[in-house]
């Protein structure tokens, strides 16, 4: 599979995703996410992963202006809290997080976590905060296949997208080919596992092999899977790393290896045992 920093994935057909972004989750809303998204934009990263409980979306946007770079070059995320999950509730929260950004669009508006008793609601403000041009896609985030198929029974515009926290230690094969069968891209959140995995002695010889290091392999496999990648760095010399990962391949062996790594283990909350 031939891969760059500019390779992007088909929403739908209508909106392409850049495959590599930048995650800014607990990155502080000052100097911090500014001085990370113009190292990144420098680097040639052009998606920037934020949500409105990130608390981060002004300095996104800052940096993204000051950056020089038209924004219509830049893939721009945010989501939908869980708390402004409605009809009414959502179609304002867009408005809020534009706001913050100072921006007249999001590529990508997502609803953050699954709240079934509202997933009908939202849903239909979603589909119209993208009819009115405010989001040029829109998604869910930590939906499972009961979440999506629920969705399914009134959406009239299917998710192009589902965020979901995947990595080696938790690659959730029923969830990615429910979205492979409904056109659903798959997108990594904590594709590092929140930097747990680094030292992982089994990667650790991959890397060694290819005279790279462990998260520069986890992405490049999360890429060759075909799911999206968003990690998260404030170290200049890391946001570089994990974006320089088309100088090697992984072989079908070492995919295989790795496909074999599964442990069905989390490091974030698991989407039905959500109390926040
Ligand atoms: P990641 O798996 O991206 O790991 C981030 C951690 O790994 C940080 O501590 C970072 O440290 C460290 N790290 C990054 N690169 C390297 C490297 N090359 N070598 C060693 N350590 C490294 O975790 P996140 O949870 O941040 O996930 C990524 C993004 O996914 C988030 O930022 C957010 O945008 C999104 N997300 C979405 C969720 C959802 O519910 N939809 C939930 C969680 C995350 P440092 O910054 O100090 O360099």
């Amino acid at each position: 599979m031939t891969l760059s920093l500019t390779s992007t994935a088909s929403l739908h057909g209508t909106v392409n995703i850049p495959r590599l972004g930048l995650g800014v989750f607990r990155v502080k809303g000052g100097p911090e996410v500014e001085q990370a998204v113009a190292i990144a934009l420098e680097l040639g990263y052009r998606h920037v992963d934020t949500a409105v409980i990130y608390r981060n979306e002004e300095g996104v946007g800052r940096a993204i202006a000051a950056s020089g770079i038209d924004r219509s070059e830049v893939f721009v995320t945010t989501k939908l809290w869980n708390s402004n999950q409605g009809y009414q509730s959502a179609l304002s929260a867009i408005d809020t997080s534009l706001g913050k950004l100072g921006m007249d669009y999001v590529d990508l508006y997502l609803v953050h976590w699954p709240k079934p008793e509202h997933t009908a609601d939202t849903w239909r403000a979603m589909e119209e905060i993208q009819t009115a041009g405010k989001a040029r896609a829109i998604g869910v985030s930590n939906f499972l296949p009961h979440h999506l198929d629920q969705l399914f029974e009134t959406a009239t515009v299917a998710p192009s997208i589902n965020q979901i926290e995947f990595h080696p230690h938790l690659q959730s094969p029923e969830l990615v080919s429910y979205c492979d069968d409904h056109d659903i891209v798959v997108e990594a959140w904590s594709p590092l596992k929140q930097g747990t995995i680094v030292d992982d002695p089994e990667l650790s010889v991959i890397a060694d092999a290819h005279g790279v290091t462990v998260p520069q392999i986890v992405l490049r496999w999360i890429l060759q899977r075909g799911v999206v990648a968003i990690p998260k760095s404030v170290t200049p010399i890391r946001i570089a790393q994990n974006s320089d990962l088309y100088g090697f391949e992984l072989s079908d062996a070492e995919m295989t290896a790795i496909n074999a790594m599964d442990r069905d283990e989390r490091v974030g909350p698991h989407p039905d045992h959500v109390d926040f």
